[in-house]
């Protein structure tokens, strides 16, 4: 079954063409590397897949439901609901603690305070971060950080998880923790994950890469005819 998938999607900023007739399909449960070079469009699709941009033509399916015909408010909700996020820049509050910043998705979706601190919580021991709750999360390394941000895209158990460069701002060994991290949790939840990098070596860790070139998805080369 097909959890997300773009068809023939377009999207300009204004005069620049950034999808050009994109289609990608993506299975429950699989998880995804979108690669390609700087500027061909990898995070607009992933913007356009998660309902955070809305196509100027084609279709994006959530399931059933179609993503590019939905009310901002629908959409908002939908990415609340359904999908977690996960950033290049951790993008935490950086007044809140470690585990205020895991909790927010929870809290957003109406989970009191103590149960979503408490689920919140849980998360750190096995992400190796046991301890650092109470940290402010402006006084973790790069590697810390960037695991709470996975921890935060994963605690309300999303059905897609979009990953944007998730280690781009991490050096290789963290970055390979942080992806190790990321598919283990995926597969025991069976999160589907859409993971936008340009680098081969985080891209291996994917079930399937595709390539984006000039707005349009392609296979690798070398596969397929
Ligand atoms: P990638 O993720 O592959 O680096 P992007 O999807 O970020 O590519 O960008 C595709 C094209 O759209 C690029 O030419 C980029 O400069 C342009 N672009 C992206 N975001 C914006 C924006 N907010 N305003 C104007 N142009 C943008
Ligand atoms: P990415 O890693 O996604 O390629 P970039 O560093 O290209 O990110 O862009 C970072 C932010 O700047 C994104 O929000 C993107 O939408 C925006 N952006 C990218 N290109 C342009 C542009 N030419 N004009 C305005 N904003 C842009």
């Amino acid at each position: 079954t097909v959890t997300i998938e773009a068809r023939d999607v377009t999207f300009s900023f204004g005069e620049t063409q950034a999808l050009r007739g994109a289609s990608l399909a993506v299975e429950a449960g699989e998880i995804v590397a979108v690669m390609g070079p700087s500027g061909s469009g990898k995070s607009t699709l992933l913007h356009c897949l998660a309902g955070i941009l809305v196509p100027d033509s084609g279709e994006v399916r959530f399931g059933d439901v179609r993503l590019d015909t939905l009310g901002e408010a629908e959409r908002s909700a939908l990415r609340r609901d359904r999908f977690g996020f996960v950033f290049q820049f951790g993008q935490l509050v950086p007044e809140l603690t470690a585990a205020e910043n895991v909790a927010l998705p929870l809290l957003l979706g109406g989970v009191r305070r103590g149960p979503a601190l408490r689920s919140a919580r849980a998360w750190f021991e096995r992400l190796g971060l046991g301890g650092l709750e109470h940290r402010r999360s402006g006084e973790l390394s790069g590697g810390q950080a960037q695991r709470v941000a996975l921890a935060r895209g994963l605690v309300a158990r999303p059905q897609v998880l979009f990953a944007d460069e998730p280690t781009g701002a991490l050096d290789s060994l963290t970055g390979e923790e942080v992806m190790d991290l990321l598919v283990d949790t995926a597969r025991e939840q069976g999160t589907t994950v859409v993971l936008v990098t340009h680098e081969p070596r985080v891209a291996a860790y994917a079930d399937r890469e595709v390539v984006v070139r000039d707005g349009r998805v392609n296979a690798p080369a070398g596969v397929g005819s």
